[in-house]
């Protein structure tokens, strides 16, 4: 599983990342084999989850980011081969992730989100909040003591987001980052397809963005189209288009990440 920057020695796989490792642990606790409906039948690479003709690793692009990434993860999420959250984890070094269940809460995210040199902020629509726990940026540098924005996001449905919400007492102290409405349409029109739903990596790039790291979130934005590009060809078995507007886009992005002079 090559890596394109950032993995260490050329020829020594990555180790997996917090969602590779969080869906190991769900597999070992399914009773039966998980079957993603209407998904890509046969043999998966283990480092991007498609197809072996329509590999990805060669292209991950890990971007060192000042900011975090707290993906809580609905049951099923971790299995599903067209998650994105992921991606995220490919991208973002610091991401960190967590299955999500009602009845408990794993140490391991309380004591990340106590962690002094983060700032948690969990991302949630801001009109379903008591409105002083919403916030639309992040606090200064100087108000924030150097600590490090970290974003909770909850990977999953929208229903299950909201009952995630409701239900983990552990958030009910943070921020609430609210997407504001503006945001939200200069990133539509920037992108290639047309839907209303987002993506928890598109959630993931424009909250990076938010954070200042705009590189960071326009990388990850192109690399899911990459991702989306080549799981809809592999599904419809046809070959991925390595020269087609999404890879384009990817490593114009690349260049302008690993040439400083460029923004
Ligand atoms: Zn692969």
């Amino acid at each position: 599983m090559p890596r394109s920057e950032g993995a260490g020695p050329p020829g020594v796989p990555a180790a997996p990342h917090a969602v590779a490792r969080l869906r190991a642990v769900r597999l070992a606790r399914s009773a039966k084999p998980f079957l993603a409906r209407g998904g890509i039948k046969g043999d998966r690479c283990p480092g991007c989850r498609l197809v072996p003709s329509h590999c990805l690793c060669a292209l991950q692009p890990a971007v060192p980011t000042r900011a975090g990434m707290c993906l809580l993860m609905a049951d099923i999420e971790p299995l599903k081969p067209s998650n994105t959250g992921w991606l995220i984890a490919d991208v973002v070094p610091d991401t960190f992730a967590f299955g999500w269940a009602r009845t408990e809460a794993d140490p391991a995210l309380l004591a990340l989100l106590a962690d002094p040199q983060w700032e948690p902020y969990v991302v949630f629509p801001g009109e379903f909040v008591a409105p002083e726990r919403v916030v639309t940026q992040l606090a200064a540098p100087a108000a924030s003591h150097g600590r490090r924005p970290l974003f909770v996001l909850l990977d999953a449905t929208w229903a299950e987001a909201r009952k995630m919400f409701r239900k983990s007492p552990y958030l009910a102290h943070l921020p609430v980052l609210s997407l504001q409405p503006e945001q939200i349409s200069r990133y539509l029109l920037r992108r290639s397809h047309r839907s209303d739903h987002f993506c928890t990596a598109e959630v993931a790039a424009l909250c990076l963005e938010l954070a200042g790291e705009t590189r960071a979130g326009k990388t990850l934005q192109a690399y899911l189209d990459v991702f989306t590009h080549h799981y809809l060809q592999a599904k419809h078995q046809l070959p991925p288009d390595w020269q087609g507007y999404a890879h384009v886009r990817l490593r114009a992005q690349q260049t302008a990440v690993q040439s400083p002079a460029v923004h």
